[in-house]
């Protein structure tokens, strides 16, 4: 009976988590989408506590509950408290502890089996060090990408034959790995292989900079899930395989169309390195001459009032100031004013995917309003003013022209075939990927300074006198 029950809670499981991840796909219903999936692994979770075979003694009750309430509180309370822009690491974090507690379960199987004395199978050594091993890359690699994205270790590092060395140990590990499933191994080298892959994690990361980095987490977050998906292979725990394999499909695909939006091939991302052109970057920006003009608050106010099309274009800056919502409110006021205004939304904007969708929806501008980058671009040059709000690289045409930039070939929004172009941030600091931006120069362009929310606050004031 018990038994059946917990068929039962996991086909709950399995199904809220596929119906989540659908509804996850539209800003409208990702947070019920959201909610659908935690309440299925609630009860995936409760139902295993509760109505797994075998007797469970008080103590480990007690041991269980209390880790459940010291993950839920630190994991509550880093949520509620991180900023939309901090999210990328926040991600990072958590999907290392997923890599992290695969690679646990698969050492503490592996003790399991020594102790006991049974030969294992085949397919459990398989199941037991593909865990271990793709859990703990995962895991070291998530940290580096965590670390990276803070600000702690923000140069990528590249030895001389960088590529080589990672290729002959990721092979090393592949044959240690395949050795130790093959002939059951033993404690030390169940250790050794764990080592081995937390190395291999830290030195795949490592060179990945810039602009690939939430392609790398992507990538992780799908080495998460497949290790997971081992995880319930191991325990014939349907709910685990189920979870593992979307995480792990949808991770990939993501990283997929990541790549496809920078267009760079994922060989490329991993191999290639944006961090080695990053530190040329320098090199492909610092050719950029020219002068640049400056705007006035009543200038950009004139501007954009007699216009029939605004165009806005919102970046990282508009995240970090928070501006969203006077954004908004500069839009109604401009539509009042028989103004059409449309977002241009670049799918890397920001510092991380959807971000700029995200901040947006917060802030309640409909989601018809965003338009994608390959359908936006058409309009550029029927669009009266393009308003670009703390974004940098994105607009970059540097990514078409100059072949020794490092984001050569990243598919960018082609502001410039605006009629006017007004940049809002507060300097000419660079973005992330650290190069210039020749758009600046462009003469049809002015600079608007100042920190995106007080400059947009002092526009929407100065609007409503006109
Ligand atoms: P960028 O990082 O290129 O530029 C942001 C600009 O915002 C900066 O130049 C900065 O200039 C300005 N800024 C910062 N704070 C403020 C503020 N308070 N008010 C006004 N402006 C401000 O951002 P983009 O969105 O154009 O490009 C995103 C970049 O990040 C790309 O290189 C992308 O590949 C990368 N990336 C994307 C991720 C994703 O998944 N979306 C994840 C990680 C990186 P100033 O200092 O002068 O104000």
């Amino acid at each position: 009976m018990k038994q059946h029950l917990l068929e039962i809670c996991y086909l709950i499981g399995s199904v809220t988590f596929i119906i989540g991840l659908k509804m996850m796909g539209n800003a409208k219903t990702a947070r019920n989408g959201n909610l659908i999936g935690a309440v299925g692994m609630i009860i995936a979770i409760f139902g295993t506590i509760f109505l797994h075979k075998g007797e469970v003694s008080g103590m480990v009750y007690g041991l269980i509950f209390t880790s459940i309430a010291i993950g839920t509180i630190i994991g509550w309370m880093t949520a509620k408290k991180v900023q939309m822009t901090k999210m990328p690491e926040l991600v990072s974090m958590f999907n290392g502890m997923g890599g992290a507690c695969a690679a646990l379960i698969s050492l503490i199987e592996f003790t399991h089996l020594q102790h006991s004395g049974e030969a294992a199978t085949i397919g459990t050594m398989i199941a037991i060090v593909a865990g271990l091993v793709i859990g703990s890359v995962s895991f070291s690699g998530s940290i580096i990408a965590f670390l990276k994205l803070n600000g702690t270790m923000n140069k990528p590092l590249r030895l001389p034959a960088y590529n080589m060395l990672n290729n002959l140990v990721m092979l090393g590990v592949v044959v240690f790995a395949g050795y130790v499933a093959y002939s059951g191994g033993n404690m030390m080298l169940a250790y050794l292989l764990f080592a081995a892959a937390l190395l291999y994690g830290i030195l795949f990361t490592i060179p990945i900079g810039g602009a690939d980095m939430p392609v790398v987490i992507s990538l992780l977050n799908s080495f998460t899930g497949l290790a997971a998906a081992f995880g319930g292979f191991l325990y014939g725990n349907k709910v685990m395989l189920t979870g593992g394999i979307l995480v792990g499909s949808a991770g990939t695909l993501l990283t997929l169309v990541m790549c496809k939006a920078m267009n760079r091939p994922l060989s490329n991302v991993i191999f290639g390195a944006f961090g080695a052109g990053t530190a040329g970057a320098a090199a492909g920006g610092k050719e950029v001459k020219g002068t640049t003009k400056e705007a006035s608050v009543s200038d950009v106010a004139v501007l954009m009032n007699y216009s029939k099309k605004v165009v806005i274009v919102p970046g990282y800056g508009l995240a970090v100031a928070q501006a969203q919502h006077v954004i908004h409110e500069l839009e109604m006021l401009l539509e009042e004013r028989g103004v059409e205004v449309k977002y241009a939304i670049h799918p890397v904007a920001g510092r991380m995917p959807g971000h700029m969708n995200v901040l947006l929806a917060e802030a309640n501008v409909a989601y018809e309003k965003l338009v994608e980058m390959d359908e936006i671009n058409g309009e550029f040059p029927t669009t009266d003013v393009v308003l670009i709000v703390g974004a940098n690289d994105v607009v970059n045409p540097a990514a078409k022209t100059n072949p020794a930039s490092p984001i050569y070939g990243m598919p960018i929004l082609e502001a410039e075939n605006a009629r006017n172009i007004i940049i809002n941030k507060r300097s000419m600091n660079a973005g992330y990927a650290g190069i210039d931006n020749e758009l600046f120069y462009n003469p049809k362009a002015s600079m608007f300074f100042g920190d995106a929310k007080k400059a947009l606050t002092e526009l929407v004031a100065e609007l409503k006198t006109m």
